[in-house]
């Protein structure tokens, strides 16, 4: 992948579940080093996008590169691109049998072929960055839900990927851990990472990101900085969608 070419490139991208055009025309360029808050009503399609992204769902129209790598039907290798795309999920999704030193461990064994005892080491190396070290040998249903979404954000961060995309990271948590998690988001986002986040805490967005994105019925409706996006936004529905949230 070179320096200046796109992380992320979608272009009139279009995903239909049966009649229902879940995204439309859909384009988005990501940079390295670019973090973007995606915003906008229940069902206007950003879980969609996300999941288009790392080929969790495949789209229909359009064209989707990961760098130089198209996703298209004819893509052997999935694994290169779930190297270099990771994901976070509202539900936090880890392994309930296995330990969290085990959860860190597999998807470096199974995509990248880790040996055992580097897999460790990275792994507890991404324990120690989302500030858990000490849960290395429990279970996941022994933490509370903002470590576990913290040892999500680690389990993805093992893979070294090239970008991260969250999908509503903090929308199942209970009041009081949304803050621990945000705090990992943004320690990342300082280190440089590149990020898609799903989210609508504003402070984060205002804080965090380089460009903030209206989606409405799977368009996007509006692209600002977060300055323009919260203090002058021009769209009506971007206005209404505020008004609700804030
Ligand atoms: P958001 O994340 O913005 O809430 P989604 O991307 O989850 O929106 O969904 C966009 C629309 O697509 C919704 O109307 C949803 O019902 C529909 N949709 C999402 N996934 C599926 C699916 N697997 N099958 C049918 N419809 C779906
Ligand atoms: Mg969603």
């Amino acid at each position: 992948m070179s320096a200046t070419q796109p992380l992320i490139r979608m272009e009139h991208v279009g995903k239909n579940f049966g009649t229902f055009k879940a995204l439309h025309d859909f384009n988005l360029v990501v940079t390295k080093g670019e973090r973007i808050v995606v915003c906008g009503p229940s069902g206007s399609g950003k879980s969609t996008m996300i999941r288009c992204i790392n080929r969790l769902e495949k789209h229909d129209e359009g064209r989707i590169f990961i760098g130089d790598i198209e996703l298209t039907d004819k893509l052997k290798d999935l694994n290169a691109v779930r190297r270099e795309v990771g994901m976070v999920f509202q539900s936090f999704n880890l392994f309930p049998h296995m330990t969290i030193l085990k959860n860190l461990m597999l998807a470096q064994k199974l995509v990248r072929k880790t040996p055992k005892d580097e897999a460790r080491e990275v792994a507890m190396h991404y324990l120690n960055r989302v500030k858990i070290p000490e849960q290395a040998d429990k279970y996941p249903i022994q933490l509370l839900g903002g470590q576990q979404q913290r040892v999500a954000i680690a389990r993805a961060l093992c893979m070294k990927p090239e970008v991260m995309l969250f999908d509503e990271p903090t929308s199942a948590l209970d009041p009081e851990m949304i803050n621990e998690v945000l705090e990992v988001m943004t320690d990342l986002a300082k280190d440089g990472m590149t990020m898609i986040c799903v989210t609508h805490e504003m402070g984060f967005a205002r804080s965090v990101a380089d460009r903030v994105i209206f989606m409405d019925a799977g368009e996007i409706v509006e692209e600002a900085t977060p300055e323009i996006f919260f203090g002058a936004p021009r769209n009506e529905r971007t206005k209404l969608f505020l008004s609700q949230i804030l």
